[in-house]
């Protein structure tokens, strides 16, 4: 197998193809901090892409509440169980990936769920880790009871384990954009990509017999904008775009300054050696050891950076700019109160202040002479 570089890995790493990095990576940000498990996304993206036949149960986006909730049931216990013990040393990923750790005469070390495990899409929802006695104030982090929520759709990886482990080649990476799709006229639903995928999002359709997965709403993203989970998001907690390959930073391009610059979003389990693109902002109040397990050793850095937000005002501003347009921001600057998002071309897409304007309302209305409530 040839090596290639993994920059989440910092160090060379096997795979099944040369390294062939698109001209643009599409990218997502997501801040967990800020979801409330409304399934809006979920809906959005059912409606729009997976209301078939065979596709009942198929949820391209879904949100799963850790540490107890999964879709499909433990699919990231199975996967931790396969990469064995947390294995990073100075920043570097010192164990073996999913490629590097394939059995012989295979490409992938993966595993097959059956149906039963993709029938509880909202098993463990909100049920909270940790104990805390009656009557306990919550004030300090993180909390002695916590959970927290977690979005999730494909990576669309830089080495997509589902690519690899395609022995119809029917799995392809755009070089326009990065965007990871199944050619259904060449899938065969021999499922080595669904056992391959690290995040198990790859999934078989028993009425059609062949495999069917996340978009990334190409149609949307070739006209410039957002997919619908991004645009439907009521919590404004997505934002997608294209990052910058390694190696190169435009601190103006919103991906970029958060990934890379401020360093605050975090990819999900990095050891699998796919380079997922959705990056997270880990939830601050979870525990840290949980976290490690999941983003990799950068969360202490990202939960204190993400902790002063508020003395940041570029950081503030730009998370302003999430859920503000349907466009897609490639460039952003924040000058004076307000964050301003702009196109490829440089036009202006869209202005937010940065600081959202309050308005302090005197307990007694003197124009109506009766005392107001904050419900009234
Ligand atoms: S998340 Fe899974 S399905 Fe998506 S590109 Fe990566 S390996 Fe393939
Ligand atoms: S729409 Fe946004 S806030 Fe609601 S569940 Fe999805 S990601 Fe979370």
């Amino acid at each position: 197998m040839p090596d290639v570089f993994n920059w989440q890995l910092d160090r060379p790493m096997k795979y099944q193809y040369e390294e062939a990095r698109p001209q643009k990576q599409i990218a997502w940000i997501f801040d967990t901090n800020k979801c409330i498990a409304c399934q809006t996304c979920t809906i959005a993206c059912k409606s729009t892409w997976t209301s078939g036949s065979g596709q009942e149960y198929m949820l391209w986006n879904n949100v799963e509440t850790k540490p107890f909730g999964f879709f499909p049931t433990g699919w990231d216990v199975k996967l931790l169980e396969i990469m064995g013990p947390d294995a990073w040393k100075d920043g570097k990923f010192a164990g073996q990936t999913v490629f590097e750790s394939a059995p012989a005469a295979e490409r992938v070390k993966g595993h097959l769920f059956d149906a039963d495990h993709w029938s509880h899409p909202n098993l463990g929802e909100d049920e909270p880790a940790g104990e805390a006695a009656r009557g306990t104030h919550i004030d300090k982090l993180p909390h002695d009871m916590w959970f927290s929520y977690l979005a999730r759709i494909c990576n669309h990886c830089t080495y997509p384990a589902c690519l690899a482990a395609c022995p119809r080649q029917a799995i392809y990476k755009r070089p326009e954009d990065g965007i990871v799709l199944v050619d259904q006229e060449r899938c065969r639903g021999y499922q080595e990509c669904a056992s391959a995928c690290p995040y198990k999002k790859t999934m078989y359709n028993e009425d059609t017999r062949v495999t069917e997965k996340c978009i990334a709403c190409y149609p949307k993203i070739e006209q410039g904008l957002q997919p619908q989970c991004v645009t439907s998001c009521i919590g404004r907690i997505r934002l997608a775009g294209f990052i910058s390959p390694p190696g190169k930073i435009d601190p103006k391009n919103p991906i970029d300054y958060l990934v890379k610059v401020k360093k605050v979003a975090l990819p999900l389990y990095p050891q699998s050696g796919t380079e997922p693109n959705v990056y997270y902002i880990p939830p601050v109040h979870s525990k840290r050891e949980y976290l490690r397990q999941m983003f990799g050793p950068g969360v202490d850095v990202a939960v204190d950076t993400y902790l002063k937000t508020k003395e940041d005002p570029q950081m503030l501003g730009l998370f302003m700019l999430f859920g503000s347009t349907e466009r897609i921001i490639r460039q952003f600057e924040v000058k004076g109160s307000m964050a301003i998002g702009y196109d490829e071309t440089g036009k202006e897409l869209v202005s937010v202040p940065v600081t959202e304007p309050s308005v302090v309302r005197e307990y007694f209305d003197r124009v109506n002479q009766t005392y107001v409530h904050n419900i009234t």
